[in-house]
């Protein structure tokens, strides 16, 4: 992409209503614009991100072996009226009565539309276990939006509902999520605790909060400084239902948990190692057996004919909040540093004298061979101040920069930087290219 063709406001400047970092990067590196109280445009270089989260959530929900649907934003009272929610949901939610003043809502979550439409569609026990799941924009009217897309009104979240027969099963299916989840955050860069996590009215241990370490986070966090040394998760087999709570059992070991969950014995067990925090909520998976399932009558055939309400969990990351959550754990004083995985562009390409014709030449040609090659690259090649395109290229955050000037072109090299480490080395244009290529 070249950038004198490219929308990216970027401004020098901390905008005054920005608080933390990431929000702040954000606005300056021409991301997102505000359009309303907690609502955001996503402009061209935030939506590449956005969508590079997106594809890595879909991928890892795919291999744990959950299934892609796509549930509307909109959604009647009626549905919610069957679970009882509509009236104990409260002011977070969105209300609005269509022209034949049918009373509809701006989906918050789905519990209610995805069982429904499986209450629709399953019969029996060989319809089961099923994990469906989407990533669709959701409104929540909070009372307090801020941080930017941390904390926005409407925000994409990916959220999976899992289907089984019995608890063992239902198990199984959170086990799934939760390595799912290890996977995903890992591959964006992103050390996620899983952190036992409050269950609300309905009790029992089923859930977890995936927490990225950040002073910035709105949750008070305690956990065993084993966490602060965690390691990558390995690969396993999700229909292996032993194997997999054996992991789960292996990262659950060390302590780690929200405000809410605080076990006054794990903490003295880990004396001087208790650590405290503060983190970001990324993800939360959630057990809640046949609330649903029994509420909205939602009953399959068992094996021995019988009716069973399927015992369901529901899972939700925050593939918006991501975007900010990675800033947060991932910047330096001169901007943004992007993991390789979601950076929006590989390699930001400038041409420091676009008034030079043999420059311009050198720049357009590299830039072909980048393209030619597959790697994303955006060409700064406008024609403005090498100090100004440095600073933007840095902002911007992405991973590589390849710099073309006068001097390098009578030497025949081209300067190559990490943004991550600032190291710095002059190769050949093609060598640059086969370094970017990884
Ligand atoms: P929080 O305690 O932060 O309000 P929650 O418990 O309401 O979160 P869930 O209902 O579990 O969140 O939603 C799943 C995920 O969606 C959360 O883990 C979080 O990453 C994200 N999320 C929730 N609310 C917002 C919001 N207002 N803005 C952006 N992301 C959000
Ligand atoms: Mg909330």
């Amino acid at each position: 992409m070249r950038l004198s063709r490219y929308l990216l406001p970027v401004t020098k400047e901390s905008p005054a209503d920005a608080q933390i970092v990431s929000h702040k990067l954000m606005l300056r590196a021409g991301l997102v614009r505000q359009t309303a109280a907690g609502i955001y445009a996503w402009l061209p270089l935030g939506l590449k991100v956005l969508r590079n989260i997106e594809r890595i959530v879909r991928e890892e929900q795919d291999r744990s072996g959950a299934v892609e649907m796509l549930m509307p934003t909109m959604q009647s009272a009626d549905l919610w009226r069957q679970s009882g929610r509509y009236d104990a949901y409260g002011p977070e939610m969105l209300r609005i009565t269509d022209r034949h003043d049918r009373e509809m809502l701006f989906g918050p979550t789905n519990e209610e539309m995805v069982t429904a439409l499986f209450r629709d569609a399953a019969r029996s026990y060989r319809d089961l276990p099923r994990t469906l799941y989407h990533i669709q924009w959701k409104f929540r009217d909070e009372v307090r939006p801020r941080f930017g897309v941390m904390r926005g009104r409407e925000f994409l979240m990916k959220d999976a509902y899992s289907f089984d027969m019995d608890e063992a099963g239902a198990r199984h299916s959170y086990n799934r999520m939760f390595v799912a989840y290890l996977r995903t955050f890992a591959r964006m860069g992103l050390r996620a605790i899983p952190m036992q996590a409050d269950t609300g009215p309905i009790g029992g241990d089923l859930s977890h909060e995936f927490i990225v370490l950040a002073p910035t986070g709105e949750s008070d966090v305690f956990y065993h400084a084993s966490w602060d040394a965690a390691t990558e998760p390995e690969t396993v087999d999700f229909d292996d239902a032993d194997a997999l709570q054996r992991v789960v059992d292996g990262y659950t070991a060390d302590y780690a948990a929200t405000d809410e969950k605080r076990d006054a014995d794990r903490e003295a067990a880990a004396g001087d190692a208790l650590r405290q925090s503060r983190g970001v909520e990324v993800g939360h998976i959630f057990y809640f057996g046949t609330k649903y399932s029994a509420a909205m009558g939602l009953g399959v055939q068992g094996t021995d004919g019988t009716s069973v309400n399927p015992h369901m969990g529901s899972y939700g990351i925050g593939v918006s909040r991501l975007v900010g959550a990675i800033i947060e754990a991932s910047h330096d004083d001169r901007g943004i540093v992007w993991p390789d995985a979601v950076a929006p562009y590989a390699v930001g390409l400038i041409n420091m004298r676009a008034d030079d014709a043999r420059c311009a030449a050198a720049a357009d040609d590299l830039y072909a061979r980048l393209q030619a090659a597959g790697v994303e690259t955006l060409y700064d090649d406008r024609d403005e101040r090498g100090g100004a395109k440095f600073a933007t290229m840095d902002l911007i955050g992405l991973p590589w920069q390849i710099v073309i000037g006068p001097k390098g072109i009578e030497k025949g090299v081209v300067e190559l930087k990490r943004r991550a480490t600032g190291e710095k080395v002059e190769l050949s244009a093609g060598e640059a290219l086969a370094r970017v290529r990884g």
